[in-house]
């Protein structure tokens, strides 16, 4: 049995304080969740957050990860710093680095193997833009970013790797993709999976969905034998939303 995974993508949201108040407030919420549960929060919330989830069920994520090991790239953090702030968790090719910040398939290849090479464990992000979808392309591009990501890495690497299908236009909007479309997209990326690694890492690797998920439809899209998990943005900064997607079986 797999187990699922919820994790709460803060974005550029919370201080220190709100970082502090929010953590507290989900952690007796989720105690006896049967799901991993993690929050990727901003860098300069990392030590607020470990400390905050200390003793607690809660892990620890960021948002994106260099793929240098150091060097002369401002305004970028390597993986080791992530490792040394006890990070688990990193998510890599979120939709709004590809949108805003010029994220490649091949940077996102490049992120997941530092982070994997320092321990972290990846959130890997694909998922297709509104004009990809409704010329059909939805599959073709999936196929593309999930084998261009997971290029080079190995059988033994996928383990620590988390997929997380995002449409793009499912994302902040309040648009969700109907659950059997998001099953089905799922579908095609465990196929690409299964080509790349065999069937066995096909059916073990899991594979949360992303967009607009919430309070009301967690339960119905957790239910969809394709899901694993949820990648969670606007409802895991309200701890009672982030909790009840966690215990999306209550
Ligand atoms: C996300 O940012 O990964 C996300 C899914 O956001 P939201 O839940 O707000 O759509």
């Amino acid at each position: 049995m797999k187990r699922p995974i919820i994790a709460g993508n803060w974005k550029m949201n919370n201080n220190k304080e709100g970082t502090k108040k929010l953590i507290a407030e989900i952690a007796p919420l989720v105690k006896d969740a049967e799901c991993e549960v993690v929050v990727c929060v901003p860098f300069t919330d990392l030590e607020t957050a470990r400390k905050a989830a200390r003793g607690t069920n809660i892990q620890l994520g960021a948002q994106n990860v260099h793929w240098a090991e150091k060097g002369a790239f401002t305004g970028e953090i390597s993986a080791d710093m992530l490792a040394e702030m006890k990070v688990k968790y990193v998510i890599v090719g979120h939709s709004e680095r590809r949108q805003y910040f010029g994220e490649t398939d091949a940077t996102v290849n490049m992120r997941t193997k530092a982070a994997l090479k320092a321990g972290l464990k990846v959130i890997l992000c694909v998922g297709e833009l509104l004009s990809e979808r409704e010329s059909k392309k939805t599959a073709e591009v999936v196929t593309r970013q999930t084998t261009e990501a997971l290029k080079d890495i190995t059988k033994q690497e996928l383990k620590k790797i988390v997929l997380a299908y995002e449409p793009v236009w499912a994302i902040g909007t309040g648009r969700t993709a109907t659950s059997q479309d998001a099953n089905d997209t799922i579908k095609v990326i465990r196929k690409v999976v299964r080509k790349l690694f065999g069937r066995a890492a096909a059916q073990s690797v899991r594979i949360q969905y992303g967009g607009s998920m919430n309070a009301k439809n967690a339960k119905e899209l957790m239910a969809m034998p394709q899901i694993d998990g949820g990648l969670i943005g606007g409802a895991s900064l309200k701890a009672e939303d982030f909790a009840k997607v966690v215990n999306f079986n209550a």
